[in-house]
């Protein structure tokens, strides 16, 4: 294994075959990206306190438990002072940045409403806070707004960088189209954004080469940041007819912390993500990203009573401590395998060079 990690450049073929390692040389990559990461962006973990502003969704992708067409679901939003509430809450307890996650639309009032977010975040934090967006699809000239605004990152997932696995995981329609989704992307970075995008692993029809190319994808369009994680079936979606052909929940999150790892090993110098899905199947799942790759957290900011409308999937967990004794655990068990986390830094994305002139 060790002859393939050693060459300069990883082909699709390879990634393949380091994707299907097991036991001992599994860990042999995990320890190999281990020191990757340690020797590119250090020990410290950068926290990102999650706000999920809504749940109210145009879009009706086959796999999200928020689709326009879940009628089970209670939608809301969040107030603007139930946001800058948990932003000045986040800026106060040192987590450095803040990321605004919501369902899809572009309307004028939503735009607007991420406008006003994004300006008093900064004002009232001495423009010290990070923010990363993660708003879906909008106009290139929403995208400018943002960032002038005082947007410093912005994550949009491909979900499958495969057009034919795209095409398979979301209706075939304009509002759900592959090259908007492409194109969007591009304009984020031409707008100056670090950017980040990620990929669901472990999805129905997906196969070893889907998620080599993501990869590839990944490095071709030179990303900054990535945010990637466990597809997990949600009873009120499409594709929850297609469980019994989906690996098990264990083999999907060693399936993801392989693809943490090989990613760090292509990209050493990017912000990578332990996600809450990883979490979702196993408890110490997003520990166990840090140790072999990643290095960033969002722990959910989101009010209390909002946490279970904003429900992907199955299993999100949904803790009884209050947020600073999770936060507190978490660092305990960071620190055990030797992390810091780094507060009150923005923690921005090493790979990224300032807006493109
Ligand atoms: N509307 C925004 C945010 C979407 S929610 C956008 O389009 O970017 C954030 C992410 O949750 C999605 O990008 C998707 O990858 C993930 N997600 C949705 N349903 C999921 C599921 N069933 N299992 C795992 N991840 C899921």
């Amino acid at each position: 294994m060790f002859d393939i990690l050693k060459k300069s450049i990883l082909s699709k073929d390879d990634i393949v075959t380091l994707l299907s390692l097991q036991d001992e040389e599994k860990q042999q990559l995990f320890s190999y990206s281990a020191k990757i990461k340690l020797q590119n962006v250090g020990n410290k973990v950068f926290l990102r306190g999650l706000i999920e502003l809504s749940n109210i969704c145009e879009k009706d992708c086959y796999y999200c438990g928020i689709r326009r067409s879940n009628s089970n679901t209670h939608r809301y939003i969040l107030s603007h002072d139930e946001v800058m509430k948990a932003v000045k809450n986040a800026y106060e307890k040192g987590y450095g940045s803040v990321a605004i996650q919501s369902g899809e639309t572009s309307s004028k009032a939503f735009v607007n409403k991420i406008d006003k977010i994004v300006s008093e975040s900064k004002s009232v934090t001495n423009g010290e806070i990070g923010i990363t967006l993660s708003c879906g699809e909008q106009s290139e000239e929403t995208y400018r707004r943002w960032f002038e605004s005082g947007a410093d990152r912005y994550l949009l997932r491909i979900e499958a960088s495969s057009e034919e696995l795209y095409g398979r995981l979301h209706p075939n329609d304009e509002i759900h189209s592959y090259g908007k989704r492409i194109n969007a992307l591009e304009a984020l970075r031409k707008n100056g954004y670090q950017v980040g995008t990620g990929v669901m692993i472990g999805l129905p029809f997906q196969t070893g080469e889907h998620l080599a190319n993501d990869l590839l994808f990944m490095k071709q369009h030179d990303i900054d940041m990535c945010g990637m994680g466990p597809y997990i079936e949600h009873t009120n979606t499409p594709l929850y007819q297609y469980r019994a052909q989906l690996p098990p929940l264990a083999e999907r999150l060693a399936l993801s912390l392989k693809m943490v790892s090989l990613l760090r090993i292509l990209m050493p110098d990017i912000n990578i993500a332990a996600t809450t899905a990883l979490q979702a199947i196993e408890k110490g799942g997003r520990e166990q990203a840090i140790r072999v790759g990643a290095n960033v957290l969002m722990p959910n900011i989101t009010p209390r009573q909002y946490r279970n409308d904003y429900f992907l999937y199955e299993n999100k967990p949904l803790s009884a401590n209050s947020d600073e004794d999770e936060l507190f655990f978490l660092e305990q068990r960071l620190q055990a395998t030797g992390h810091e986390i780094g507060y009150f830094l923005q923690g921005n994305s090493l790979h990224y060079k300032g807006p493109p002139r």
